[in-house]
């Protein structure tokens, strides 16, 4: 099948969180079964990398596509040549629009994603290429279903849109689709969602997509509720049957302790010895003094209330107080979480290290290093660190929430099943639980090394999880 994905992320190229991750590793799976696929992405400020040449490929309405010389994955494994099985990445140059982050957080990032429909919707037939599906990723693309409308087609390509987090809808003052040429589409756009002189993005793709999914099976049933839906469980449930959850994968080339190419020692399933140095490794670059047996708790995440930073900020001082636990976070986003874990830090600078900022790199260390990992999100859509902290041997203390329930089932002692810690209440007290459950058995040395085993026994693999795209897409066909 030909597959166009359209996204604002994509990693290694683009990435501020799991989006990134998610369509890289879905667009690599579906590619390797043998699909055409073809990702069009912003070109912004930092692309095309600098190792890597993008050529002009194709005009039009949205601005000038470009193709980027090398199938994107290939860097961090090491290097390559493009080979068939690999998909093929499009930068669309946005002029103006392109100096800056990945978001401003403004208008122009309406600007931005006008574009990327207009382009995604022209630029098959630009290149004599008919794609079998149009594959939309959250609010950035949402309005690519209808600005295919816009043109009219006699055929018009099916089109999936999945919500990787229902929090972000692209909420705008409707004068940007004047500003930014698209005013073609008010008149297909459905009425609620462009209201009292506003345009939400995504209640509009929501009722023009052929097919919604989310990343997990349990968020597809929290989003239609009021508690997770964000104000668009209307939508949801206007289309009851037609919202499926199929859970994210993994790239284990990519986040496994056996070829981790950010990883000194590698290590596997039956051999985690070199789990020790990696913890070692991380104590020294984040600066805290050695010390091989207290356990060692990871957060890599971004800032924000979802991910319940505030609880971890709120938990630690009494798990410093009780416990022999450390603490590790690595994390940008919100001013004030930051300026209060790095007041722990400093008040605390044996225990808790405090990196503010994106590194790959040390996230991946802090997922072998560790040896908890804490989620303690108020909501997840799939969640992907706590995937990645169990390929690791790391062992996650999550809230039972969205694809954190659907990964992580609470381990039992006594029967030796489970893979982590589940807490139910975002709160204080429902994450001191979490962290002291876990805490409790890596003081038993033959219970942790069991959850060790079963959380690196877990298989989330791309492979498995394409599938299901894969069935969605055919059953779409016309
Ligand atoms: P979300 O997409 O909501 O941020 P996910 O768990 O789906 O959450 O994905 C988070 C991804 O972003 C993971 O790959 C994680 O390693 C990465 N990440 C988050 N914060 C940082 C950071 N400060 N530095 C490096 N990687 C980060």
């Amino acid at each position: 099948m030909n597959v166009l994905m359209i996204s604002a992320e994509l990693a290694p190229f683009a990435k501020t969180g799991g989006l990134a991750d998610a369509v890289t590793g879905l667009s690599d799976a579906l590619a390797a079964r043998g699909h055409d696929v073809r990702v069009l992405l912003p070109k912004y400020e930092h692309l095309p990398p600098t190792d890597l040449d993008a050529k002009p490929l194709a005009t039009t309405a949205g601005g000038l596509v470009l193709e980027l010389g090398a199938p994107r994955g290939r860097r961090a494994r090491g290097g390559g040549e493009r080979k068939a099985g690999t998909p093929t990445v499009y930068l669309l140059d946005l002029e103006e629009l392109t100096p800056g982050p990945i978001y401003y957080g403004d208008d122009r990032d309406a600007g931005r994603f006008i574009r990327l429909a207009a382009a995604a919707v022209d630029l098959p037939a630009t290149l004599d290429w008919r794609p079998d599906v149009l594959h939309c990723h959250d609010w950035h693309s949402a309005l690519v279903p209808l600005t295919q409308r816009t043109r009219a087609r006699a055929d018009p390509v099916p089109t999936v849109l999945t919500l990787h987090n229902i929090g972000y809808q692209g909420l705008f003052g409707d004068a940007v689709l004047t500003l930014y040429g698209a005013d073609a589409i008010r008149a297909f756009v459905a009425p609620d969602a462009l209201a009292g002189g506003t345009i939400n993005f995504l209640r509009a793709g929501l009722r023009a997509a052929d097919a919604v999914t989310t990343v997990s099976p349990t968020y597809a049933h929290e989003i239609r509720t009021p508690a997770f839906g964000m104000g668009l469980e209307d939508v949801l449930n206007a289309r009851p049957d037609d919202v499926v959850g199929i859970l994210n994968g993994v790239d284990y080339d990519v986040w496994g302790p056996q070829k981790d190419p950010f990883l000194d020692f590698h290590y596997d399933a039956t051999n985690v010895t070199p789990k020790s140095s990696l913890k070692a490794a991380l104590a020294e670059r984040v600066g805290l003094p050695p010390d091989p047996t207290s356990p060692l708790l990871g957060v890599v995440s971004r800032l924000t209330s979802q991910k319940g930073i505030d609880l971890i900020a709120a938990a630690l001082p009494e798990i410093l107080a009780t416990t022999r636990g450390r603490f590790v976070c690595l994390g940008s986003g919100d001013a004030i979480l930051a300026t209060g874990l790095r007041a722990l830090a400093d008040a605390n600078p044996q225990r808790v290290a405090f990196v503010e900022g994106y590194d790959e790199g040390l996230a991946h260390s802090i997922f072998a290093g560790a040896d908890i990992a804490l989620v303690p999100s108020r909501y997840e859509p799939c969640g992907l660190t706590q995937m990645y902290a169990l390929r690791y041997g790391t062992i996650p203390v999550v809230r039972a929430t969205g694809g954190l329930a659907d990964t992580i089932q609470h381990f039992d002692p006594a029967t030796g099943v489970g893979n982590g810690s589940v807490f139910r209440d975002a709160d204080i007290g429902g994450l001191l639980w979490g962290i002291r459950s876990a805490l409790a058995w890596f003081d038993d040395p033959p219970a942790w090394a069991r959850l060790i085993a079963n959380a690196m026994a877990a298989d989330f693999s791309w492979r498995k999880q394409a599938e299901p795209y894969e069935a969605l897409y055919r059953s779409l066909a016309p």
